[in-house]
């Protein structure tokens, strides 16, 4: 095992019993902790292209997407980055595998692919943010070799690393990872997750305002409890 991945294995295990205890003790961080690690989340989401990729998929895909949509995100947020080449075909078990250069006029396979890929993308989330996360998609990132560990303006960080035979959910997730394995603590606090529909935001609060999602009413799950 590398350096880097025993480093990052390290940052998935569950809090110690010193942080354990002042989330329980006094609720959550202190506010000002709070603020100031929001504001870094806040920096992250205008700087980090891994996060604006994963975070538009997980927006836009709310309804079904047009092949053209699908082809632009790949080549925005996966392509243009140096994530991976276009890839020949786009897959997700289940549904039928597309050929990317083909994709024009498949309207009802485009939606099904793209609908199917949140899901599990959605369901990998929820168990991030879950009480007693496996923590799988990142071990699986990290285990295959969807991430990898680099130097970026002089800072070390993780990047995403998809290859053109994943699925477009292994695809996403690669971004996910890479940026929750950046700074795994800032996702922690802040980041929830709706279980009805899978929508993802941030909040500072050690609560989301609101306990149902504003866009389908279903439960809304975060870590920070
Ligand atoms: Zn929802």
């Amino acid at each position: 095992m590398t350096n880097s991945l025993k480093i990052a294995m390290a940052s998935l295990a569950p809090a110690g019993r010193s942080v354990q205890s002042e989330m329980l003790g006094r609720g959550a961080r202190s506010d000002a902790g709070r603020a100031s690690s929001f504001l870094a989340l806040r920096a992250r989401m205008l700087a980090s292209p891994c996060l604006a990729g994963a975070l538009q998929f997980m927006q836009v895909t709310t309804r079904p997407w047009e092949p053209h949509e699908l082809a632009a995100w790949l080549l925005e947020h996966v392509v243009a980055p140096g994530w991976m080449r276009a890839p020949r075909a786009l897959r997700e078990p289940g549904v039928e595998t597309l050929e990317l250069s083909g994709i024009d006029g498949r309207h009802r396979e485009v939606a099904a692919l793209t609908a199917r890929a949140r899901e599990r993308v959605a369901l990998a989330l929820l168990d991030f943010v879950a009480p007693n996360p496996d923590g799988d998609f990142l071990r699986a990132a990290l285990y295959s070799a969807r991430v990898r560990w680099s130097v970026v303006d002089g800072r070390s960080t993780w990047l995403p690393a998809p290859r053109e035979m994943d699925r477009l959910s292994d695809v996403v997730l690669s971004l996910f990872a890479a940026e929750i394995l950046s700074d795994a603590e800032l996702y922690r606090s802040h980041m929830t997750v709706c279980a009805g529909c899978g929508r993802v935001a941030f909040t500072q609060e050690t609560r989301p305002l609101s306990a149902g999602c504003p866009r389908c009413d279903g439960e809304v799950r975060w870590r920070a409890r």
